[in-house]
């Protein structure tokens, strides 16, 4: 693939060598020159004008949570960046006086209007504003933990037991049998629209393993070989979606009907209608933002 997917390649690099170097990452807080991302539980601050991030100064520290960061996100050029989270606020926009401005938005809606930089570094953001805003407290003793590692630790002010930001493995697959593949519906998606199956990788599992048993769980079908495709971060909150190509080894559907309401084969020319014509033939899929779009329009363009 020639381009990372949406919230992948960010532009910073992430330093992760100097995150130890107390006193180079309290200079890069004090620089004036540094640059600071503004949450509101969960959304982040874009500007109104243009489709820009509005990043802020180090003034922006005064509003944020002592005990949520800041994060640092990365560095570019000799410019260190940070998220910062202001969910202390009760009406952000205006006691920031950004009114007219900026506002904060959703992150998956700034996804489809900011640049693939922008969308990358956000998704950094977002996801590791909501890990400490989830890990305040120790989960070996309940005693409050503190920021380490600007922003890459959470020790315990008690016990000492050491707690490290997450990423949660999601298995996304693409089940192909010849010329037709299996897609699936939740209830509660749009009308119409049918996507590749997924779900996370269990403890002692490998890739291939839960595509196997994800596959035979909420279909009923069996899987053969497992081909990776690409993968893409999911900050909603803390998922890495691993994309797969299955091969099916056997045809007859069951729906497991408590994950899914529907699922089904359909065959590449019906993909490829409702890719040229979303909702074509009863039915689309999803848009770019998504991975699980990349992997359906990759089978389906491929050559058969
Ligand atoms: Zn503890």
């Amino acid at each position: 693939m020639a381009k990372p997917l949406v919230f992948a390649g960010s532009p910073l690099d992430r330093a992760g060598l100097r995150r130890r170097d107390a006193s180079w990452i309290a200079a890069q807080l004090a620089r004036e020159d540094s640059r600071f991302l503004p949450f509101w539980r969960l959304n982040v601050l874009v500007k109104t004008a243009k489709p820009e991030l509005a990043w802020a100064t180090s003034d922006i520290r005064a509003a944020s949570e002592p005990r949520t960061g800041p994060v640092l996100l990365g560095v570019r050029g000799d410019v260190a960046h940070f998220a910062v989270d202001v969910s202390a606020l009760v009406d952000p926009v205006a006691e920031l006086g950004l009114a007219g401005a900026a506002s904060f938005v959703e992150v998956r809606a700034a996804a489809a209007t900011l640049s693939a930089d922008d969308a990358a570094i956000v998704a950094q953001g977002r996801q590791m504003l909501d890990w400490h805003a989830r890990h305040r407290f120790c989960a070996v003793c309940g005693h409050a933990t503190s920021v380490k590692e600007a922003g890459y630790l959470r020790e315990c002010d008690e016990c000492d037991a050491q707690h490290f930001p997450r990423t949660d493995p999601v298995v996304i697959m693409l089940v192909a049998s010849g010329d037709r593949c299996l897609l699936g519906r939740q209830a509660a998606w749009p009308a119409q629209m049918y996507s590749a199956l997924a779900g996370f990788i269990e403890a002692g599992e490998s890739i291939e393993e839960a595509v196997r048993r994800e596959v035979a769980e909420e279909a009923g079908i069996a899987v053969g070989d497992v081909r990776y495709f690409a993968s893409q971060p999911w900050p909603f909150p803390s998922s890495l979606m691993i994309g797969c190509i299955a091969h099916a080894e056997s045809e007859a559907v069951t729906v497991d009907k408590a994950e899914l309401e529907d699922a089904r084969w359909f065959t590449r020319a019906e993909i490829l209608r409702s890719l040229a014509q979303p909702g074509a033939g009863g039915m689309f899929v999803p848009p770019p933002l998504a991975i699980a779009h990349h992997l359906i329009r990759a089978w389906a363009e491929a050559e058969s």
